[in-house]
């Protein structure tokens, strides 16, 4: 028989067309197989049982960064020539095919790399069709070498045989180069000149400068990082005092699984993601021991590892033999830097020499972070390794959609038929900068999957610049989304689901459809809409911004709600009594006190009462601290009062008001705290049978930043199953407000099904 065959998805650019051929060979097919703007297409013809074969192994074993959407097969009149040839790509007019994400070095490169027969041994930019740099390198599409960052090298003769041979690993991939004709490593001063000494090898006296204590900032994938040995507690002191980052945790990078786990307690499904082919950070419960300085990441029960993922960090962690700090190159809150000149002018002040290259990296693209959740991942932050790959929308966009987000953890999204392309981490909108790199990145990604928006989704804050941008944009239909609904809409569509579910969205905070801001929601919600069935009941937020960052002010409040906040007896109270009194009448008054229904301002509240924090230095670290705190075998929780209505509310001061109550009688903090975390699980578990007495619906969706918690999410999802409830969580984009700009873009191919279908 004879069969025409066309596989949609990230095929090219991943050795899909050598794969082919190479199956179809072993076989004993007769045909062809070739790209085009669609993707993959191939003729087969033989006996069929050789076809029924090749079309099982096509998806089975497709190469590692293959990513198959779709195999269409048609039925063709036999009787084609004989013999398998791989024909030329063909151009079409709309992009279909995909750019691949970055991968890490493969198992055949790192073989190569440390062979020393092999004419790439030790070269740190080794590379093949199933691994090596693509998006972070990619300036256009279609995807070849003239439109990366590839271009200015010439292939040499040895290099270009391998490219255009079919049976070779190379063949076509892009970014294919050796010692002779590809970039090469330097080692250079903080200020970009020659060390002292002009130190022949640069891998071994990068080494060596880790080794005693300096700091070095090496190029990376898609920016700079800042290394130090991760034993050395001077250096990585210093490191944090440079980058003025006082509290938050560093990465850390370690040669392979072995490594990991002497530092971390690593699951099978922690162990896949830290050695697949994305290396994201996966963050895992640490062990006690030697190993890591203290500053690396102060009193946390959790550390953030992973595995080298480009030939540069093989060879450089060979040659130190310990694990490194790997951590963003920037100062504090700034983007990671990318760019040569804009490195050294950044990171001059930081780091004591520079481990670079002269492969331009054309588009910021930071770490991924995620976690792996009872055997699945659950991403932190989706970045590196992953994008661009989309992320599939069922039932599809009519038209051409743009996301813009929300203002922290900024991700954008750009939509067509029934992808949606989430975009890389671009972070805080607060800066020119990252404000650049969101303008800059959206141009981007419509170039390269050919993506014209006609309806623009955006949040429902006014002052947000992610929505300004959007009301700036010409000649489009806007559509602004409701921060919450957009948490439970990211969260169906991650899960393929279309509702209508019980949307649990505990964050810090979002703008309500009421002017008030939200953030501890009950919303009974499908993609098209939302009910607003209960929240939190809220509380003023003392001096509005400034009790964000202070998290003893929610305390004041959510005391005064319950008519605790007088008595002098407790810590929080006198810790900051040259306040507290003016702080209350700020909040009784309600001047520049906005009422919140925040989930995140409860943890506030609750980790300063506790004498966790005060103040903060980074988002969510109150909560952060106050998960570490709590002892893990504590069953016991509070009670919350569910006052009924719609909506209904449920009264977090209870919370409060019962950990005042175990602090007087002397009950230990950790207790209090793990309490505390049951009593927010149960309180969810109220609201769910509250929403379902009145719906009948038996799936929950949580999402918002506040189920990054994971003590809060095992007890919250243990609970709910227990109680008859079907849970969905994320995988694929993050819960917190990175998720947000897929929630709005399927909100709006949602919005604009249901116009279809009136019309
Ligand atoms: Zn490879
Ligand atoms: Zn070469
Ligand atoms: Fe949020």
């Amino acid at each position: 028989m004879r069969a025409a065959v066309r596989v949609e998805g990230t095929v090219q650019g991943v050795g899909f067309r050598p794969f082919v051929y190479g199956l179809a060979d072993r076989l004993g097919l007769s045909g062809l197989v070739g790209n085009d703007a669609g993707g993959v297409f191939a003729e087969v013809e033989g006996s069929r049982a050789a076809v029924a074969e090749f079309l099982s192994r096509l998806e089975r074993d497709a190469p590692p960064l293959a990513r198959i959407e779709r195999v269409t097969v048609t039925d063709l009149a036999p009787g084609g020539p004989a013999g398998f040839v791989i024909v030329a790509s063909q151009a079409g007019q709309a992009r279909q095919a995909l750019v691949a994400a970055d991968s890490a070095t493969c198992a055949d490169c790192l073989a190569e790399l440390n062979d020393p027969a092999d004419r790439r041994f030790g070269y740190p930019f080794i590379n093949c069709t199933n691994c090596g740099p693509r998006f972070t390198i990619v300036g256009d599409v279609p995807y070849d070498r003239a439109r990366t960052t590839m271009a200015a090298f010439a292939m040499c003769e040895a290099c270009a045989a391998e490219y255009h041979d079919p049976a070779n690993r190379r063949f076509h991939a892009q970014p294919v180069c050796c010692p002779a004709c590809g970039p090469r490593l330097a080692l250079t001063g903080p200020d970009g000149g020659p060390l002292p000494g002009d130190p022949v090898d640069p891998l071994a006296t990068a080494a060596d400068l880790l080794r005693h204590g300096q700091i070095l900032a090496v190029k990376g994938l898609g920016g700079y990082h800042l290394a130090v040995a991760a034993a050395c507690e001077q250096a990585a002191a210093t490191l944090r005092a440079r980058k003025h980052r006082e509290d938050k945790p560093f990465a850390v990078m370690v040669a392979d699984l072995g490594a990991a786990r002497r530092l971390c307690r690593v699951d099978t499904a922690a162990a896949e993601l830290l050695a697949g082919p994305r290396r994201p950070i996966v963050l895992m419960p640490r062990r006690d021991g030697p190993g890591i300085a203290a500053a690396v990441a102060p009193g946390t029960r959790e550390l953030g590892i992973m595995l080298p993922y480009t030939p540069l960090h093989h060879l450089l962690l060979a040659q130190l033999g310990r694990p490194i700090v790997l951590t963003s190159g920037n100062v504090s809150d700034e983007p990671i830097a990318y760019a040569d000149a804009d490195a050294l002018k950044r990171l001059s002040g930081i780091a004591d020499a520079f481990l670079a290259h002269d492969r331009p990296i054309h588009i910021r693209t930071d770490d991924s972070v995620v976690r792996a959740f009872r055997g699945r991942p659950m991403p932190i932050r989706r970045s590196r390794g992953y994008v661009p790959e989309p992320v599939g929308v069922r039932g599809g966009f009519p038209r051409h959609v743009l996301a813009c987000g929300a203002e922290l953890k900024n991700t954008f999204c750009l939509a067509k038929q029934d992808r949606a392309f989430v975009s890389h981490h671009i972070g805080d909108l607060e800066n020119a900068e990252t404000l650049r790199s969101f303008t800059e990145g959206i141009e981007h990604f419509k170039r390269l999957f050919e993506i014209e928006p006609r309806l623009v989704a955006h949040d429902l804050h006014p002052d947000y610049l992610s929505t300004k941008y959007a009301s700036d944009t010409e000649g489009v239909d806007l559509l602004g989304v409701q921060h919450h609904h957009a948490h439970i809409a990211s969260c169906l569509t991650d899960n393929g689901a279309d509702g209508p579910v019980i949307g649990v969205a505990f964050d810090g905070t979002g703008y309500g459809t009421d002017g008030t801001v939200w953030g501890g929601e009950f919303l009974v919600a499908d993609l098209a809409g939302f009910d607003r069935a209960g929240h939190l009941a809220a509380v003023p937020m003392p001096g509005g911004a400034a009790a964000i960052r202070a998290p003893w002010r929610m305390a004041a409040a959510y005391l005064d709600a319950c008519e605790l906040a007088g008595s002098g007896s407790l810590d929080v109270a006198r810790r900051n009594a040259r306040q507290w009194d003016a702080v209350l009448a700020l909040a009784r008054r309600g001047v520049n006190s906005p009422v919140t229904s925040s989930a995140g301002r409860l943890f506030d509240a609750a980790a300063a009462l506790l004498g966790v924090r005060d103040e903060i230095n980074y988002e969510g670290q109150a909560a952060v601290e106050l998960e570490r705190l709590a002892a893990p075998g504590e069953r016991s929780g509070y009670r919350a009062a569910v006052t009924p209505g719609h909506p209904f509310q449920l009264s977090g001061t209870d919370l409060i008001a019962a950990m005042a109550g175990d602090l007087r009688s002397g009950t230990g903090r950790e207790i209090i705290a793990a309490r505390f975390h049951n009593g927010v699980a149960a309180l969810i578990e109220d609201g769910c049978v509250a929403a379902r007495d009145r719906t009948g619906l038996r799936t929950v969706a949580l999402s918002g930043g506040v189920f990054q918690n994971m003590l809060l999410l095992h007890a919250t999802v243990t609970r709910l199953q227990a109680r008859g409830f079907a849970v969905l969580v994320h995988s694929q984009v993050p819960c917190n407000d990175g998720g947000i700009s897929l929630g709005q873009a399927a909100v709006a191919a949602a919005h604009d099904r249901a116009a279809a279908r009136q019309a």
